[in-house]
């Protein structure tokens, strides 16, 4: 399940291993992968050019090329990019191989078959991004965007962290470390935070996010990076997938799954109280 750090890690294999590399030509194994163009122009518009750079955009991998196109990867949940040689051809769940000239080639493998593709020019790509929130990482991203774009919202905190168009790249994993940190209930109402909370929130996304980074992303199940390593975040976790285990931070409860916003969520009920501290509290358990 690639999320910012993960896909942040493969960005940075392509750019030490790729870029620079010719794709002499791509072959497409599932169809279904190509969202846009067609099959035919997809492959007829990689023959031949060569690979300038490598990006991200939220949970967006960017691979640019000379002829202005961009080939972009949405990874989803079980997505891989493995360049062969060094790692041994992979023979199940191929969706698409570009062959690279000096005989290597980079395997897309995806075995729950939802990864995506598409090869935008300059104006598609622009299209495509311009609905992203900012990058929590960079330098732009502070606490006063968050209050301000949420502190209005009635809706509930943890669905609006996985809004891509809020923040982007928080997917389910961090996104239950990152309150766990806060201390906040992922069911709390956006508007019920005070400035300390959202003080807590901001930094909890940013540093679940960096030490993601740090550590080359999270292996739970699928992810690998592009020479087929694990990541070592998974290591840190302190909630994720951790229900019926003691609370971390030994309060006396145990962490608890439960869904929220459809999605299956880890949480301390004991640490991340349903009510706001104070008055608040006191009159929702009245
Ligand atoms: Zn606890």
């Amino acid at each position: 399940m690639p999320e910012l750090p993960e896909v942040e890690t493969i960005k940075g294999d392509l750019r030490e291993l790729v870029v620079g590399s010719s794709i002499e030509r791509a072959e497409v194994l599932d169809p279904a992968l190509v969202e846009q163009p067609s099959v035919e122009e997809f492959v007829h518009r990689l023959a031949g050019v060569r690979v300038t750079g490598a990006r991200r955009r939220a949970k967006h991998l960017i691979v640019e090329l000379d002829t202005g196109d961009s080939l972009v990867f949405q990874l989803k949940i079980g997505g891989q990019l493995l360049l062969v040689p060094p790692v041994e051809e992979p023979r199940t769940a191929l969706m698409l191989v570009l062959h690279l000239d000096g005989g290597r080639r980079l395997f897309l493998r995806d075995q729950t078959e939802f990864t995506r593709v598409r090869l935008l020019d300059a104006g598609e790509l622009e299209a495509r991004l311009s609905p992203l929130g900012p990058e929590p990482l960079e330098e732009g991203f502070a606490v006063e965007y968050l209050r301000e774009t949420l502190g209005g919202r009635k809706a509930q905190i943890k669905p609006l962290i996985l809004d891509q168009k809020v923040v982007a790249g928080v997917g389910n994993i961090y996104a239950d470390e990152i309150l766990f940190d806060a201390r906040l209930h992922p069911r709390r109402k956006a508007n019920t935070l005070s400035d300390a909370e959202w003080r807590a929130l901001y930094g909890a996304i940013r540093e679940n996010l960096a030490a993601g980074v740090e550590h080359r992303g999270t292996t739970v199940r699928l992810y690998r990076d592009v020479l087929n390593r694990p990541g070592e975040h998974q290591n840190y976790l302190r909630v994720f997938e951790k229900h019926g285990e003691p609370c971390p931070h030994a309060c006396g409860g145990e962490v608890v799954r439960e869904k929220v916003g459809g999605r299956p969520t880890h949480f301390c009920p004991g640490c991340q109280r349903l009510s706001g501290g104070g008055e608040e509290q006191r009159l929702t358990l009245a």
